[in-house]
C-alpha cells in the first residue's frame, strides 16, 4: 500500500494537536499491538480514534469484527481509501466521550477496546469504559509513558493514585510494551507504553462501586493529609468517628490514602457504607 504520509498529503489532511493526532505507521508495531491486546477472529474491537486507519486496518485483519470512532469528520475521504476492502469494519464519526454507550454496547455485544489514545482525552476515555461499561471485557491502550506507570502502580509509590485505584477495582493492568517518541508522526515530546487492563468481575469484593469510587475520591483529595483527616473533611466527620471507621477497616489511623490497597479501600468503603456514611 502507499504510504501513509503520501495518502494523507494526497487529501491534502494537515495534522490537528487539539484532536491528539500523532499516527503510527509502522506495520510490525501495530501487529505486535494486536497481539499484545489478544485480538482474534473471535473478538469484536471497539477502536478509539482511528487516524489515518493504520491501527484499524490492522485490527480489521484479526478480529472478528471492528467498529472505530473518529472524531474529526476531514479524515472520512483517508479512511474510505486506506480501509477499502476491511469488510468487517466500520467507522463512526463522533466523539466517543458523547457516545451512546448503552446503544453501541448493544451493537458490539461482548467487545475490547483498543486505542491509541488522544492525551488529551486519555483519563475520561479510560474512566468511561472503567465506570459505566456492562459488554466490555478489557482495554488495551497507548498512553503516554508516565501515565501507564501511574495505571500499573503499586500502592506506596507516588505514581499510585485515584485512576489505579479505579483500575484495580475492574482489572490487572500491564504495561506490554515501550513505544518511543518516534514511532509516531508528527513526532510528540514523551515516550508512550502500551497498557492492557482485562477486565475480572468481583475481582475486589465491594459491597457498592459507587461508594468505592467515593472512598478513592476522598482518600486522593490531599495527598499531604491523613486519610483520617480526608475522612473527616469529605464526609463531614467527627474525628472519632473517622477514628472509629478506619479500625474497623483495620487500617492505622496516620495511614496517608497513598499507602493503601485496593482491597483496604473496598474495606473501608464497605464500612462507611454499613454506618450510614456513604448512602
Ligand atoms: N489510531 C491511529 C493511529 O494509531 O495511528 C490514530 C491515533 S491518534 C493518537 C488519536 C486519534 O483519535 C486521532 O485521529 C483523533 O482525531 C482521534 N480523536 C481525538 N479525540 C477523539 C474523541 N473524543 N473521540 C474519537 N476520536 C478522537
Amino acid at each position: 500500500m502507499e504510504e501513509l504520509k503520501n495518502i494523507l498529503a494526497r487529501h491534502g489532511f494537515s495534522f490537528k494537536k487539539k484532536f491528539g493526532q500523532n499516527f503510527l505507521t509502522d506495520t510490525n508495531l501495530l501487529s505486535a499491538i494486536v497481539h499484545d491486546a489478544g485480538v482474534d477472529e473471535t473478538v469484536t474491537v471497539l477502536e478509539i480514534g482511528a487516524g489515518a486507519g493504520a491501527l484499524t486496518r490492522e485490527l480489521s485483519r484479526a478480529a472478528k469484527k471492528v467498529v472505530a470512532y473518529e472524531i474529526d469528520a476531514s479524515l472520512r475521504p483517508v479512511l474510505a481509501e486506506t480501509l477499502s476492502g476491511c469488510e468487517n469494519t466500520e467507522v463512526v464519526f463522533g466523539d466517543i466521550l458523547r457516545a451512546d454507550l448503552p446503544a453501541l454496547e448493544t451493537e458490539l455485544g461482548r467487545y475490547r477496546v483498543v486505542a491509541n489514545l488522544p492525551y488529551y482525552v486519555t483519563t475520561p476515555v479510560v474512566m468511561r469504559f472503567l465506570e459505566e461499561t456492562h459488554g466490555c471485557d478489557g482495554l488495551t491502550v497507548m498512553v503516554q509513558e508516565e501515565v501507564a506507570n501511574r495505571f500499573c502502580a503499586q500502592p506506596g509509590t507516588a505514581e499510585y493514585g485515584a485512576v489505579t485505584a479505579a483500575i484495580a477495582l475492574k482489572g490487572a493492568a500491564r504495561v506490554t510494551r515501550k513505544v518511543p517518541r518516534a514511532m509516531f508522526t508528527p513526532r510528540p515530546n514523551v515516550d508512550s507504553a502500551v497498557v492492557r487492563i482485562d477486565f475480572e468481575p468481583g475481582r475486589i469484593p465491594v459491597g457498592s462501586e459507587e461508594a468505592y469510587r467515593a472512598v478513592v475520591r476522598c482518600a486522593f483529595a490531599s495527598r499531604r493529609k491523613t486519610l483520617e483527616n480526608n475522612l473527616m473533611s469529605a464526609f463531614r466527620l467527627p474525628r472519632e468517628r473517622a477514628k472509629a471507621a478506619l479500625e474497623r477497616a483495620g487500617i492505622p489511623d496516620m495511614a496517608r490514602g497513598e499507602t493503601l490497597s485496593p482491597q483496604m479501600l473496598a474495606r473501608l468503603a464497605d464500612v462507611l457504607q454499613e454506618e450510614g456514611v456513604i448512602q
